[in-house]
């Protein structure tokens, strides 16, 4: 695995320790939290959100209960919560349809996707973009998630694809950076076949036969020569044979006698 496990205790608030139905989708998140890098996350999610939210339901006021699976930062990806459970990521309301019903974009982990999903949270440079190493091991990893649950890149959607939450922020704002995030993913799965062509079968040339041909000659030797000069293979060294060959000789700057002598028969059959 790419990155390091450091699992958050069990809590009601940000792991609650039930286990996933499956996993039938990654869903990508940014951490909307600038210049945090990944292992901020394991306090916060282990520490700091469980206690605030203690609070707040102790008040009986509305508290969170929110987290994710894994955290990646440009130079680190720390898996908070193991990935057989469930995270608190993408069961949020953002929107509801005509009916009144609430608004779920990817049917097949509707209506709870956090039962079927992992979670992978890109973390966000102080200056609120993505860092291009942090998109890379984000790559990775999720090539690593999609081996092992065998999920293709076609299974990665947005926290925006399931909610309609603005989330990963940059990605819903251009979809051609999920796009491409996807393509990249798919090519650690499938690398490009490189196209090896066979080694072209080079076979040896017939061996000079020994003697000169010329008009006259007759045989098997003949017909090989009338194949490669282009003429009527009817192993008869005749006047157009040896037209041919001249031909073949002025081309190939040899001497023009209409033989085949070494040099022509080696010029030939090279
Ligand atoms: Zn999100």
């Amino acid at each position: 695995m790419t990155w390091r496990n450091e699992f958050i205790p069990k809590n009601k608030y940000t792991r609650p320790g039930t286990l996933l139905k499956g996993v039938l989708k990654i869903v990508i998140h940014w951490t909307g939290n600038p210049g945090a890098p990944a292992k901020n996350h394991v306090k916060y999610f282990g520490v700091t959100l469980p206690a605030q939210s203690k609070l707040l339901e102790q008040q009986g006021k509305k508290y969170t209960a929110a987290s994710a699976h894994i955290f990646g930062d440009k130079d680190e990806s720390v898996c908070i919560i193991p990935l057989n459970e469930v995270a608190y990521h993408a069961n949020d309301v953002q929107k509801h349809n005509d009916d009144g019903s609430v608004y779920r974009g990817v049917k097949e982990i509707a209506p709870n996707a956090n039962l079927y999903t992992l979670s992978y949270e890109m973390c966000v440079e102080k200056d609120g973009t993505i860092h291009q190493d942090t998109i890379n091991r984000a790559i990775s990893d999720i090539a690593a998630i999609c081996m092992t649950y065998k999920l293709t890149e076609k299974d990665i959607v947005r926290h925006f694809d399931v909610t309609k939450k603005d989330c990963p922020s940059p990605f819903v704002k251009d979809l051609v950076k999920f796009e491409d995030f996807k393509k990249q993913v798919g090519l650690i799965l499938n690398p490009t076949k490189v196209e090896t062509k066979p080694a072209a079968v080079k076979t040896k040339p017939p061996f000079y036969p020994g003697t000169v041909l010329k008009v006259g000659s007759k045989g098997n030797n003949v017909r090989l020569v009338q194949e490669k000069v282009g003429v009527t293979t009817d192993m008869k060294f005749g006047p157009k044979t040896e037209a041919a060959v001249k031909a073949f000789q002025k081309k190939n700057k040899l001497t023009v006698d209409g033989k085949i002598g070494p040099k022509t028969w080696a010029k030939m059959f090279q």
